[in-house]
């Protein structure tokens, strides 16, 4: 691989990391950066730091950092290469052609097939339900059964697949497709019996596209009685269930608020005809936390609208676990009497869809409501057991204020002794607290500590550094100042640092040198692991103290300079006497000289 230096620099500068960043996350302008909660890392209180004058991202919280094509990569699970084309794209630049290893490009290539097959196959079910005689069953059921308009058929590209066992495959093969490519879209089985068989024939046929648009998979409804009643795409290198989401592609540009969850394709497709475009579906599985976590990177609040069922309130049930554990709002919308929302929208129509939305109840509230249907409460046993598990689930809660008007709701909606309710709250959090305070000791206390919630996240750990905190400041300051770089080099060379900071004060040198600027982005750039981009990212973005920022006057600002690089230099000078580089006599002679030293600017 890689783009010469040239591209990769004119991208990112063409890219203003502040500009990008907003369109996926609301920064908020905070002193010279831009803030918000962190889309890495779990957090209410925002860590996650963005500046413009740097072109850099860092998170104080998950340590994780670099430039705008970081960003694009860790942001949209994608490689180098793919950020820099979606960079590109988006300023419309145009990127020259590249030198790939045979490796990388043949699965690059591969992956760009596999999705290109999935597109025209996609064509080809459109095509059928819309222009072939025998897709007339599929567009009847659509329009008939699924009251689709024309304009939601073609929005959403949906299809028909014909009732011939081979159908696609031969479609494809004219189209040129190689047999190992079609087999690994999972859209065509081969089998030595029967040879090439399609795995969608006679079902009306729902293309699901990533978060960018590109079809990965399908998901078929048969018509009439055969079984399965709905198939998806098997889970290939292309779709993967776990870490994608129906219609999140739109969803997420939707101007309404949070996310609705539903259950099928066609639930999600009758919510955003009548207008409800924030609507996903997860793709014939359990809702995962991967597919939660990509949810939490537009929105903390998340409607479930499930079926009203069994089947539908177990599955409510864990998702609203899974949002619980990712600290994300959780509201169940109320479809009664109905089974699902394309049955309330069909009867109701969409006003009353929003009331109901509008009227939607805690996660908490709603399963206190499924525990009331299963106990009787004229049997005193049975009652009992209600409140203590409410109490359970109401114990669960950390912010007091929320706890107590829980209580206070619950037991007003189940006529309960609220003082007993709240007792049994009270008891069951001591015993949690208990059993808590001893994992606590596991991970080391803290509120930050690397515990439960960020459990998979192989960054959190504290780093390994190959330099004090003193030079990180230094460099920071640097960075922040660059007009006042030039008269801080007579104190102080890149000989003074170490490790990493030293790699990052030579760059910065040299860069100061030719260029007769810094540019902290494209020194991240120069680094190809992620954990690299980071360490550097952070080694700039210190906090620095009060006496070194914008507003001190010059004196400040100089004394305090002072006691810094005398502090750097010290540090060195020490670490070379462990070393025993260099004699006694010298190293006394260098340190008072480091104490006499005193910066003007
Ligand atoms: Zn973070």
């Amino acid at each position: 691989m890689i783009y010469p230096d040239e591209v990769k620099n004119e991208v990112r500068s063409q890219n203003d990391i502040v500009d990008v960043i907003s369109g996926y996350l609301s920064l908020k302008k905070s002193g010279s950066n831009y803030m918000c909660c962190c889309p890495f890392h779990q957090e209410k209180t925002p860590s996650f730091s963005v500046s413009r004058q740097k072109q850099m991202f860092y998170c104080f919280g998950c340590q994780k950092g670099g430039d705008v094509i970081t960003f694009v990569q860790e942001y949209e699970h994608v490689n180098f290469m793919e950020a820099m084309k979606i960079l590109a794209d988006r300023v419309g630049y145009k990127l020259p052609g590249i030198e790939m290893t045979r490796e990388e490009k043949q699965k690059m290539d591969r992956k760009t097939k596999l999705r290109e097959i999935n597109t025209v196959a996609a064509g080809y079910f459109h095509f059928l339900l819309t222009k072939s005689e025998r897709g007339k069953l599929g567009y009847t059921y659509y329009t008939e059964k699924r009251r689709f308009t024309d304009e939601t058929i073609k929005n959403f590209g949906l299809g028909y697949a014909d009732v011939y066992a081979d159908d696609l495959y031969k479609y494809l093969k004219k189209r040129g497709y190689p047999d190992d490519l079609i087999r690994d879209t999972g859209l065509v089985g081969f089998s030595e019996k029967y040879g090439p068989q399609d795995k969608f024939w006679n079902r009306v046929m729902v293309p699901i596209l990533d978060i960018q648009g590109k079809c990965i998979g399908f998901g078929g409804r048969v018509l009439g009685d055969a079984k399965p009643k709905y198939l998806n795409t098997q889970e290939t290198e292309l779709f993967d269930k776990s870490h994608n989401l129906f219609a999140l592609n739109i969803a997420r540009r939707s101007r309404r608020r949070g996310i609705i969850l539903c259950e099928g394709y066609m639930d999600v497709i009758t919510q955003h005809q009548a207008g409800f475009d924030n609507a996903v579906a997860s793709l014939g599985t359990a809702f995962t936390q991967g597919q939660a976590e990509m949810i939490r990177r537009y929105t903390q609040e998340v409607y479930l609208a499930y079926d009203s069922d069994n089947a539908g309130t177990m599955a409510a049930k864990k998702a609203i676990a899974l949002l619980q554990s990712l600290n994300m709002s959780q509201r169940v919308i109320d479809l009664s009497p109905y089974k699902d929302p394309d049955e309330f929208l069909a009867a109701e129509g969409a006003e009353a869809y929003e009331e109901r939305i509008r009227n939607a109840v805690p996660g908490r509230i709603f399963e206190i409501r499924q525990i009331r249907k299963e106990l009787r409460f004229d049997d005193p046993e049975e009652k009992a057991e209600f409140v203590r598990r409410a109490a359970e689930i109401i114990a669960g809660i950390e912010d007091v204020a929320k706890r107590s008007s829980y209580i206070e709701a619950v037991s007003k909606e189940y006529s309960l002794d609220q003082e007993v309710l709240r007792q049994e709250v009270t008891r069951i959090g001591l015993s949690g607290i208990k059993s808590r305070n001893k994992n606590d000791q596991a991970y080391g206390a803290g509120r930050d500590a690397p515990g439960e919630s960020e459990r998979g996240q192989p960054n959190f750990r504290q780093r390994q550094v190959s330099y004090s905190q003193n030079q990180a400041i230094l460099l920071t300051w640097m960075v922040d100042r660059p007009e006042l770089f030039q008269k801080l080099k007579v104190y102080i060379s890149e000989e003074d640092f170490s490790g990493k900071a030293k790699e990052v004060a030579e760059k910065l040198y040299r860069q100061m040198e030719e260029k007769g600027e810094v540019q902290p982005a494209v020194i991240i750039g120069d680094y190809i692991e992620e954990s690299d981009k980071s360490e550097v990212a952070g080694l700039l973005s210190q906090e620095l103290p009060r006496e070194l920022s914008f507003s001190s006057d010059t004196a400040t600002v100089e004394k305090a300079l002072t006691e810094l690089v005398r502090k750097v230099k010290t540090e060195r000078e020490d670490d070379a006497m462990k070393k025993k580089e260099g004699s006694m006599f010298e190293h006394a002679r260098r340190k008072n000289e480091i104490q006499r030293l005193v910066v003007k600017l």
